[in-house]
């Protein structure tokens, strides 16, 4: 049982799932890792059945706030279903055989993060809870998946903020799965599951690649940070006249490159520079290239908001360079999946950036993550990823 200080309970009554070790005024007992806890106001009243995680900040994550509800491996049984039925209503469903199914709080599982490749899932367990119900949950996937296999990456750096150790394989089944064929609105991509960034991919931006590709017709096109190819591809299969792609793991480039192979495309269009992003825009700023379409989809600059301000000069030196890359009439797809950097002052580096660059543009479209990404409305958090196409003038 934990009791919070007075006041304490405010966010709670907001139905946010996060309870801070500074908001608790005393634990009952001696709750373990992952431990099923009441939680109370400071009067006793019973608010919620929370994991408790003794070595984190976040003390603990609520499961439920109804606290009469049992938490056991039914309950989790009937949150993943849940989940699966959300995302088996997603139009994107009938597009892709890739799919994220469970989004961690936003999905009522805190911690935890499912992804769909084909017929292997691909879990991760960031937070103490998810992790002492592992087995359940792997179970309750299992089944009403229908995929046999999933791998565990649970390796996030999240993970040591929980006090937990890395765990890597597979948690269920076995198969090969170095590359995961997947189909996303008619492309082939291979998914390395096991190497890969993240989970393998980068589901969240499914539906932004396929606005890019929509763009992309008789445009000479950019791509910064290309990964294993998804907004190139697309740019390519969009009739793009030229595609260059930056990326700077020699990994992803060669994914990048079996995935070119694996669609019937001009291949010919589309040239990969290894390479680092600032020092290539520079490169082809100073050479005299200009492009009509440029993406930039780059890492997580800020984790948090500690690391806004650094951030900040990453994503503007960038934003500016693009800027001045693109022709007038040209578009910039531009992203930022930082959770410390909100849609608000990305909008206002890029407005510094297009400033020190003269150059003149104008938002016409605003992105966000893939609906198998929900954000629930009591966990502003969950929402990460946003984007500006702008249009210069
Ligand atoms: N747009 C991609 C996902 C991009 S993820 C897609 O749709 O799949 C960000 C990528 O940036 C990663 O592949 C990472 O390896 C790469 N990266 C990180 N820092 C970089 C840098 N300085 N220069 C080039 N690539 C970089």
């Amino acid at each position: 049982m934990i009791v919070l200080k007075q006041g304490r309970e405010k966010s709670l009554r907001r139905r946010h799932p996060w309870i801070f070790s500074g908001a608790i005024e005393k634990v009952g007992g001696s709750p373990g890792a992952g431990d099923t806890v009441e939680v109370r106001d400071s009067s006793g009243k019973a608010l919620a059945r929370a994991a408790y995680s003794p070595s984190s900040q976040i003390r603990a994550r609520v499961w439920t706030f109804d606290a009469a509800q049992e938490v056991d491996a039914a309950f989790f049984r009937e949150r993943v279903l849940r989940a699966l039925a959300l995302r088996e209503a997603l139009p994107a469903a009938r597009h892709s055989n890739a799919l994220r199914l469970v989004h961690g709080e936003s999905d009522g599982l805190p911690g935890l993060v499912v992804d769909r490749y084909a017929d292997v899932l691909v879990a991760q367990f960031l937070a103490a809870g998810v992790e002492r119900w592992r087995e359940p949950i792997l179970d309750a996937l299992v089944e009403l998946s229908g995929c046999s296999a999933v791998y565990e990456r649970s390796d996030a750096e999240t993970r040591k903020l929980e006090g937990l150790a890395a765990r890597v394989g597979f948690a269920r089944g076995d198969r090969a799965a170095k590359r995961c064929p997947i189909i996303e609105y008619g492309l082939n991509f291979r998914v390395d599951v096991e190497q890969g960034q993240k989970t393998g991919f980068f589901l969240d931006q499914r539906e932004n690649r396929q606005r890019v590709r929509a763009l992309a017709a008789g445009r000479e096109v950019l791509d910064g940070f290309s990964y294993t190819g998804g907004f190139a591809l697309n740019a390519l299969a969009g009739g793009a006249r030229r595609v260059v792609a930056v990326e700077s793991s020699k990994e992803a480039v060669q994914v990048a490159q079996e995935n070119l192979a694996a669609n019937p495309l001009d291949a010919s269009r589309l040239e990969f520079v290894p390479a680092d992003v600032f020092t290539q825009l520079r490169k082809l700023r100073d050479q005299g290239a200009s492009f009509d379409l440029v993406v930039l989809d780059p890492p997580k600059f800020a984790p948090t908001a500690a690391q806004a301000k650094n951030a900040a000069r990453a994503y503007k030196d960038i934003n500016l360079l693009a800027f001045k890359l693109l022709r007038p009439g040209g578009l910039l797809a531009t992203f930022s999946c930082s959770g410390g950097v909100d849609a608000a002052l990305f909008q206002s580096i890029v407005a510094g950036a297009a400033l020190d660059a003269q150059a003149e543009a104008k938002i016409v479209e605003r992105f966000g993550a893939a609906a198998d990404h929900p954000v629930a409305l009591e966990f502003p958090e969950g929402e990460y990823l946003k984007g500006l196409l702008l249009l210069k003038t």
